[in-house]
């Protein structure tokens, strides 16, 4: 059955609405009659989802902003509010891994030499991934949640990973910086509950989209090592479309059905979290 979820007159920021998980929350938000900000640092990208946003009836604009840069929020701020009106949902969406963090090998035999191994790591990578997945939501919220005081029926929803909850390998500084968000979005569900404000998470499983693509699918578009190695992890043995997020953010937003639910973190992941392997 079909979730309406009613957001008349709330206006909601999206990071990384540019992209495929956003992009789509975005879209999936259109019936909604919210008023959505697309941010992006790619404002092509926001362009284009804002545009298919407005083409299915739903009001959205995009604008230009780097999750990491606090002055260029809190202009894009200023925009939403002459536009829409104050901030009252913030989906905190920008992040993704990079290959400067990523080894080559899963685990490290001694005697054995590897194109990437832990020791070559590059620190700013991993800085960069750290800053992009931590910080890039740690900012946003400090700006947007600014609008959200001392008004009623507002939230946050955090996008965190399966590599939060035990740690995929190759991917040091995602894994961790992920598991920082499902830990921070505690802490902010626990810091705002006095101000009204609930703040959750999804922890989205597999999911093929651009930051991921090349560790999935090889040039030629076979599947790499390791998605076989997922899709055998996963007991639904198969990757997770976009549209079955959906049902889990729009029951988080909604002030209705989730009044009550603050500080959690919900697996969308086809069972890969309850899975042993075993
Ligand atoms: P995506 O690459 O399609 O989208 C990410 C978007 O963020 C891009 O449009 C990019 O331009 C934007 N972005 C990057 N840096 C930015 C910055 N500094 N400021 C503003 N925007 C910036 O990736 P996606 O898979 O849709 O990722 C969305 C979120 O979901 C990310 O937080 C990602 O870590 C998380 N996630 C994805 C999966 C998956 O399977 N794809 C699984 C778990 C969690």
């Amino acid at each position: 059955m079909e979730f309406n979820l009613d957001l008349t007159n709330k206006v909601v920021v999206i990071t990384g609405a540019g992209g495929i998980i956003c992009g789509g929350i975005a879209k999936a938000l259109a019936p909604s009659k919210a008023k959505i900000a697309i941010l992006d640092l790619n404002l092509e990208a926001a362009e284009k989802v804002a545009s298919e946003v407005n083409a299915i009836g739903g009001t959205a604009k995009a604008y230009k902003a780097n999750v990491l840069e606090k002055a260029s929020l809190e202009e894009v701020k200023e925009a939403i509010n002459k536009d829409f009106g104050t901030v009252d949902i913030l989906i905190n969406g920008a992040g993704g891994n990079n290959p400067r963090a990523t080894t080559s090998n899963e685990t490290n035999e001694v005697g054995v030499t590897y194109e990437k191994d832990f020791f070559a790591l590059d620190e700013s990578g991993v800085r960069f991934v750290f800053d992009l997945n931590f910080l890039g939501t740690f900012i946003p919220t400090q700006v947007f949640a600014k609008d959200m005081l001392g008004k009623k029926g507002c939230s946050i929803l955090n996008i965190s990973s399966m590599n939060a909850f035990t740690p995929l390998t190759k991917i040091p500084a995602y894994s961790a910086a992920k598991a920082g968000i499902s830990n921070f979005t505690e802490w902010l569900a626990v810091h705002f509950a006095p101000s009204h404000i609930r703040v959750n998470a999804i922890a989205p499983g597999f999911f093929v989209t651009n930051q991921n693509r090349a560790l999935l699918f090889k040039e030629d578009g076979t599947p790499t090592a390791r998605t076989e190695k997922i899709l055998a992890a996963t007991p639904m043995k198969r990757f997770g479309e976009i549209d079955e997020i959906m049902g889990a953010v729009k029951l988080l937003l909604s002030e209705e059905n989730a009044s009550f639910i603050t500080g959690t973190v919900i697996p969308i992941d086809g069972g890969f979290n309850a899975y042993s392997g075993v």
